[in-house]
């Protein structure tokens, strides 16, 4: 049974997609997508050797082993050029590891550029969408959804011919999402909000107790001048 935000995750990968799951712990997504026949090819790549055994071993729990290849690599370099690899899912860590993941593939090209990338941040978007952008992606889906009270960003996203021009606010919010406007996305900005508020009056705060200090320093000043004059 997998989690709300991996069933999400896992809707948002195409049917008979030749998969690659970066970071996949226990091989959960894999597994259940190839249980389900969605997928029938999958890569499950893991630099961890802990989680990569608990990987291998949900592998062959589930009779899995001819559909699903278990790798211990860094990022994409569990993926190899027969794999034929058509999406990739990088799901359950920050937004700025997946991002250096994405680069360091793209830069030793074990990512071709064709396939459907599923990405779940779970903070550090803006720099993930910062990254997209750059390298001509074009953002075709996301979602928003929260569990365990947390809240999870989906980011979908592929090359297109016509390449988008995303603005520093559509970075931010998700050009989707900001167009959803759906009810966890204002939840989640409303937090936003009240963090940086918060944050705000705790400096104008300590500014305020700053200002007190300087000022008793310099009447203290005053003072020793008169006395030594
Ligand atoms: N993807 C699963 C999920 O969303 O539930 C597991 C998320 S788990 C919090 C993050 C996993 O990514 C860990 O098992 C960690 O070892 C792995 N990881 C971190 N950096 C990685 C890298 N550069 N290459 C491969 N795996 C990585």
């Amino acid at each position: 049974q997998l989690s709300k935000r991996l069933a999400r995750v896992g809707e948002l990968v195409p049917e008979q997609s030749r998969l690659a799951d970066i970071g996949s712990d226990h091989a959960y997504l894999p597994v259940a997508l190839v249980l389900q026949k969605k997928l029938n090819f999958a890569v499950a790549g893991e630099v961890v050797t802990g989680p990569y055994e608990a990987a291998k071993k949900q592998v062959k729990k589930n009779g899995l082993t001819d559909q699903i290849v278990v790798r211990l690599a860094d990022g994409l370099d569990a993926i190899e050029k027969l794999d034929k690899i058509t999406a990739v899912t990088i799901c359950g860590m920050g937004g700025v590891l997946i991002r250096d993941i994405l680069d360091a593939g793209w830069n030793n090209q074990r990512l071709q550029g064709n396939e459907r990338l599923v990405l779940q941040p779970n903070i550090g978007e803006k720099p993930l969408r910062d990254w997209l952008t750059v390298h001509g992606y074009t953002i075709i889906e996301e979602d928003i959804l929260e569990e365990n009270n947390k809240i999870y960003e989906i980011i979908v996203a592929s090359r297109q011919e016509v390449r988008v021009a995303y603005s520093e606010k559509e970075r931010l919010f998700g050009p989707i999402l900001l167009k959803k406007q759906s009810p966890i996305f204002q939840k989640k900005w409303q937090g936003e909000l009240k963090q940086r508020e918060t944050i705000l009056a705790q400096l104008a705060k300590a500014a305020g107790d700053q200002q007190a200090r300087i000022q008793q320093i310099e009447n203290e000043l005053t003072e020793i001048r008169e006395v030594l004059q």
